[in-house]
């Protein structure tokens, strides 16, 4: 029987992007929103269907977003926890006090490891530029940041499932940039930012592509050689296990 795919099956896959000064990732300690984000959390896991901890897609997920995180030293005090949303949509997102979702179909879109890396090292940069300690409102009635959405012109929001997604352009920009020095910082090709970037779906109308973020990628990674980042083993066990289930569904 085919598995129930979640709200993100309904998800627009676009995407953002650009630049701003980051280098030391400083964060702002942000207790207040502990319990909002806790009820973030529990809505996901109530509405959306989740890989078990167990699970080998998960703990492969679990240990490169460790990886990534602790390139930064104030990475290395979050208590992440990095979830596998049983979902083809390809999806991201983050929600603040370390807990970044990512579904099937992103593993599934990626072309190698460092690809993955960029996609969850952009989740790692809203929380590690304390976006969820300075966002709005909104975000105690529960937001998140996520990867695939293309923002308009300024900050907005629209429902995703019965959380609230908050688009802002200057955001997932600075998210970008600290992504790439993640990246750099662990051995992963940056480059690899920006391929995402230009892969994604083109505008759906509603959300048109964000020419400024991959121009903005783009004259970042200018001054950054390309490496070529080997995929791990534990990398293509995992897109072989998916492609299997997936086969059977
Ligand atoms: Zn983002």
């Amino acid at each position: 029987m085919r598995k129930r795919q979640g709200v993100g099956a309904l998800m627009p896959l676009l995407f953002v992007g650009m630049s701003v000064a980051v280098a030391g990732m400083p964060v702002a300690p942000c207790d207040h929103k502990q319990a909002a984000i806790e009820i973030s959390l529990q809505r996901i896991v109530n509405e959306w269907p989740m890989r078990g901890s167990g699970e080998s897609v998960s703990q492969y997920v679990q240990k490169l977003g460790i990886r990534l995180a602790f390139s930064s030293l104030y990475g290395r005090n979050i208590p992440w926890q990095f979830w596998v949303v049983r979902n083809l949509a390809p999806n991201a997102f983050s929600i603040g006090g370390g807990y970044v979702f990512i579904t099937d179909g992103a593993v599934n879109f990626v072309r190698n490891e460092s690809e993955l890396a960029a996609i969850l090292a952009h989740e790692l940069g809203h929380e590690l530029a304390g976006h969820f300690c300075v966002a709005p409102d909104l975000i105690d009635f529960g937001g998140l940041f996520d990867i695939f959405s293309a923002p308009k012109t300024q900050q907005h929001q629209v429902g995703v499932g019965s959380l609230t997604q908050v688009i802002d352009p200057v955001k997932e920009q600075q998210a970008d940039q600290i992504a790439v020095t993640i990246l750099q910082a662990s051995g992963y090709d940056s480059h690899a930012m920006l391929e995402v970037a230009r892969r994604l779906p083109k505008g759906d109308g509603v959300h048109p592509v964000d020419f400024q973020r991959l121009r903005a990628l783009e004259s970042l990674l200018a001054k950054i050689p390309p490496i070529k980042a080997q995929d791990s083993e534990d990398f293509l066990t995992i897109k072989r296990t998916l492609a299997a289930e997936q086969a059977t569904w």
